[in-house]
């Protein structure tokens, strides 16, 4: 099969919302009057960010769900997408897979393959998203003001549990079990949510990183401080209770770890007004997702995180950096 009866076959798919797609050197598109357009990529390496041998469906949905993600935590539509493959060798059965995934999830948010590019090599996924917003009114990360309530959706921390259960680490119950791992290899990303907190945050990320490495990040942009209370954060009961640990570890330790600094979550992290508090509870409850308020925006700078009992804690790992 020659390189481009591949995108043909797997990548080419009708572009209605672009005004031209696959198919010639540039894609070209057009935003709506009044937007601006929101663009991010994000990169997948196989060893890195999954292992070679993933399931091909799950690893097409999780590449643009990391992508939607970060369109989400800016509160824009997704509208287009470019998909950079390296692929080791031409596998049919792969590339249908791995299509199908894709376009499971870029159908489900109206998403458009627009154009990429497809070599030879290690596996590598690289995507750009590409979204829209009402000119202005992006959430982003310098907007983070003094008193503003920091909140999280989700439950952040179960992806890192179940990636510590995959190593052996710990052993979650059965019963919370396929939720973590469903939260790890097929994450779903908050568009809605990115969209109904337009007009209410103040800033937005979203967590890939770790709670705390994300949650620096609104803070360094935004030259301010914060306070979080781990103890708030969501986990669930069956968690505390009936996870197997291997001797030398302490559950809390864990737990508390995987929630600060445990990544591939990709919940939002944003910050709002005490003002708008109900707002938020009124989305929480029409979107049927748990918002939990995990601290306060103080001024100052850095990270002060305090156990259930108020006692601050000695934090060593914020999250996961590819280069420390
Ligand atoms: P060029 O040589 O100009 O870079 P290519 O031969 O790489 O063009 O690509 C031909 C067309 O197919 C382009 O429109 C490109 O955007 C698209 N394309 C290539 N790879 C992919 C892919 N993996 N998914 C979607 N579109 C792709
Ligand atoms: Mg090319």
């Amino acid at each position: 099969m020659s390189e481009f009866d591949l995108i043909q076959r797997y990548f080419t798919r009708a572009t209605p919302s672009a005004v031209l797609g696959v198919g010639d050197d540039a894609a070209l598109l057009q935003v709506g009057e009044g937007m601006q357009l929101a663009v991010s990529t994000d990169m997948l390496v196989s060893g890195t960010h999954f292992f070679a041998d993933a399931d091909p469906f799950l690893l097409g949905h999780k590449a643009l769900a990391v992508n939607l993600s970060d369109l989400a935590a800016m509160g824009a539509t997704p509208r287009w997408a470019t998909l950079a493959l390296s692929l080791p060798e031409v596998n049919e059965l792969w590339l249908e897979k791995f299509s199908r995934g894709f376009f499971s999830l870029a159908d489900r948010y109206g998403v458009e393959l627009v154009g990429g590019d497809t070599t030879r090599g290690a596996l590598n996924l690289s995507i750009t998203i590409m979204g829209e917003v009402p000119s202005g009114s992006a959430l982003r990360r310098d907007g983070a003001q003094v008193g503003d309530d920091i909140w999280v959706s989700g439950a952040p921390g179960e992806a890192a549990m179940a990636l510590a259960h995959l190593q052996g680490r710990i052993v979650l119950p059965e019963a919370v079990l396929n939720d973590c791992l469903t939260h790890l290899h097929q994450p779903q990303p908050r568009v809605e949510l990115g969209l109904a907190l337009r007009g209410i945050a103040h800033s937005a990320i979203d967590v890939s990183d770790g709670l705390l490495a994300d949650l620096g990040h609104i803070l360094g942009c935004s030259r301010v401080g914060a306070e979080v209370f781990v103890g708030r954060v969501l986990t669930r009961q069956v968690v505390h209770e009936n996870v197997g640990l291997k001797p030398d570890l302490h559950w809390e330790d864990v737990r508390q770890q995987c929630i600060l600094a445990g990544g591939d979550d990709y919940e939002l992290c944003f910050t709002a007004p005490v003002a708008q508090r109900a707002s938020i509870e009124k989305i929480a409850a029409e979107l049927n997702l748990p918002l939990t308020r995990v601290g306060q925006i103080l001024a100052g700078s850095g990270c002060v995180v305090k156990d259930a009992a108020g006692k601050v804690m000695n934090i060593k790992e914020q999250g996961y950096d590819h280069f420390a």
